[in-house]
């Protein structure tokens, strides 16, 4: 049987739970165990798929269509292991189970009532993936913060399976904050103290504490923190602050978080942990030789959460082309024909993120022609590629009214429909066309060469499609229509071909991007920049050589 790593939240959320549960996994799969990482968030959805980037980042979709919590992202990005529904609960989740139950008579005429019907749902969920012989270890990240009311029912089911699993079969990770107040140059331990003492009022007692700080921690304050917390000195992890989460795991196997664990659960201590791959992405990341600024036009662009596999993406991309990219935030809704040259003339590349709603759509038509006439690298996802396709119909072929059918019920021209078995559809979550479909590329495209294949597997996220009526026109005007499900016909990738990089997909690559498999879409997207990049600096030296 598995054993099970709970990682709760203390003082305020925005820690980095997520991230420092990833950079143990890595850490322990590293050392040759089978890891994976599961998340409970304590809100009433059902899942975040409904929820608006605003409230809660990106929604994060896996291989089995699962819209999920964007730490799912973190956890495939460092494992490069598929996670699936199960790796995502919320309350509303548990609560469903549970009523459905109750209505289907499962209770037999018993109370229903949070303690034990609730908590034993949470339990048995958490302990699901365990079941499967796949994992040795199973690191439960519990969403929130101790204290929100709406953690209780988690803490009581750790509380209860500390008991039940038994001492070396479990154990709890604390994650909190020492700030440190400028004013009186001093790190304080107070708030971890409170913390530590409020989860054991609740029978939860942490086993290892990892304290995240802006300041290094000077020796004798690990010492304080175990005397009030009661843990050992060696339990007390000093988490600060790095230039990129990437370095979370070396910092965690420097201040070997991985080994306390390993010696809790009395796990065999049978490597050193295998991390050569790691630190290479590290240098290229680090130390790149080029530089890059990519434009990325969406409408919830002031939220870094929002596109965040996408930034990750870059990354990872960037290493491999040891190329920094910088990406630049750019609002559609401000972009305007008369200002389109203003906006991108900085830019190297510019992507065309995902998206749902009319809002701001003009202008991302606007930003496409500019990059399609002006030879600058694009790349359209999802949303992106819809209006790629719009911009041609209008620009190219001449439909001049042509829109998505999302956004315009009545255009003559609805070069993008809504897909056939939406039409029935009416409530939201969960119901798009969602998760991971075969995509055949036709030979000899620019996407076959950058898969090197053409068969891939791509991640969904869309009501919405390429309206195959129009397949004619969009072919004699040029547009290659490169990948396409082999069942359903829907086409999935377009490119341009005379142009350096022209490329749309329907499907969301940087899903799948991870730090030992970056998403081949943007490699090469990252590497047409870089070129283009090369050519504007070249050009520029040849005028100044021509006017010297
Ligand atoms: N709104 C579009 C659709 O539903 C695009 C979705 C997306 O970009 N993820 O098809």
């Amino acid at each position: 049987m598995a054993k099970y790593i709970f990682v709760t939240g203390g003082v305020t959320s925005s820690l980095g739970k997520g991230i420092i549960a990833a950079s143990l996994a890595k850490l322990l799969q590293a050392r040759g165990f089978n890891v994976t990482i599961q998340k409970f968030d304590p809100y009433i959805n059902v899942d975040p798929g409904t929820l608006n980037p605003y409230e809660h980042g990106e929604c994060y979709v896996t291989e089995d269509g699962a819209e999920t919590d964007l730490d799912l992202g973190h956890y495939e990005r460092f494992l490069n292991k598929p996670t699936s529904q199960a790796n995502n609960v919320t309350t509303g989740r548990i609560y469903q189970t549970v009523i459905n139950k109750e209505r289907e008579g499962a209770y037999l005429g018993k109370t229903v009532q949070v303690i034990p019907h609730i908590t034993d749902e949470i339990k048995r969920r958490i302990l699901l993936l365990g079941k499967d012989s796949k994992y040795d270890i199973v690191i439960t990240e519990l969403g929130g913060t101790v204290g929100d009311i709406e953690s209780l029912p988690y803490i009581e089911a750790v509380r209860q399976l500390q008991w039940e699993l038994g001492e070396e079969e479990c154990l709890v990770i604390h994650l909190t904050l020492i700030p440190y107040l400028r004013a009186a140059k001093e790190l304080k331990t107070k708030p971890t103290q409170h913390s530590v003492r409020l989860l054991s009022e609740y029978g939860v007692h942490p086993d290892v504490l990892v304290c995240r700080t802006e300041e290094p921690m000077y020796s004798d304050l690990k010492k304080k923190i175990a005397l009030f917390c009661n843990v050992t000195v060696e339990s007390v992890i000093e988490a600060n602050d790095v230039n990129t989460i990437y370095e979370v795991p070396l910092e965690m196997l420097r201040e070997k978080l991985d080994v306390i664990c390993m010696k809790k659960l009395n796990l065999p201590m049978t490597k050193e942990p295998e991390l050569v791959k790691w630190r290479e992405f590290l240098d290229k990341l680090k130390y790149p030789k080029s530089k890059i600024t990519i434009g990325l036009i969406g409408k919830y662009v002031e939220l870094q959460d929002a596109y965040k596999s996408i930034l990750e993406s870059f990354v990872h991309a960037g290493a491999v082309n040891e190329c920094k990219v910088v990406v630049e935030n750019i609002h559609s809704e401000y972009i305007t024909p008369e200002n389109v040259y203003e906006k991108l003339k900085n830019l190297d590349g510019l992507l065309v993120a995902p998206g749902f709603g009319h809002r701001g759509i003009e202008g991302k038509i606007t930003a496409i022609r500019y990059a399609r006439e002006n030879n600058l690298p694009f790349f359209g996802i999802c949303l992106g590629m819809q209006m790629s396709v719009v911009e041609y119909a209008r620009h190219v072929i001449g439909l001049k009214e042509a829109h998505s059918y999302e956004m315009n019920t009545a255009s003559p021209y609805p070069v993008i429909n809504l897909m056939e078995e939406q039409k029935k559809i009416t409530s939201k979550g969960g119901t798009m066309r969602l998760g991971a479909y075969a995509c055949d590329l036709k030979p000899g495209t620019k996407a076959a060469q950058i898969y090197g294949t053409t068969h891939i597997s791509e991640r969904h996220r869309h009501r919405y499609e390429f309206n195959n009526d129009f397949v004619e026109q969009f072919e004699q005007a040029g547009m290659v229509l490169s990948g396409k499900n082999p069942e359903s016909g829907l086409v999935e990738m377009i490119e341009l071909p005379h142009h350096p990089f022209f490329v749309g997909c329907q499907f969301h690559p940087e899903l799948k991007s991870t730090v030992e498999a970056p998403a081949p879409l943007f490699v090469s997207f990252v590497k047409a920049a870089k070129q283009y990049a090369e050519n504007k600096q070249s050009n520029k030296q040849q005028l100044v050589e021509e006017h010297q």
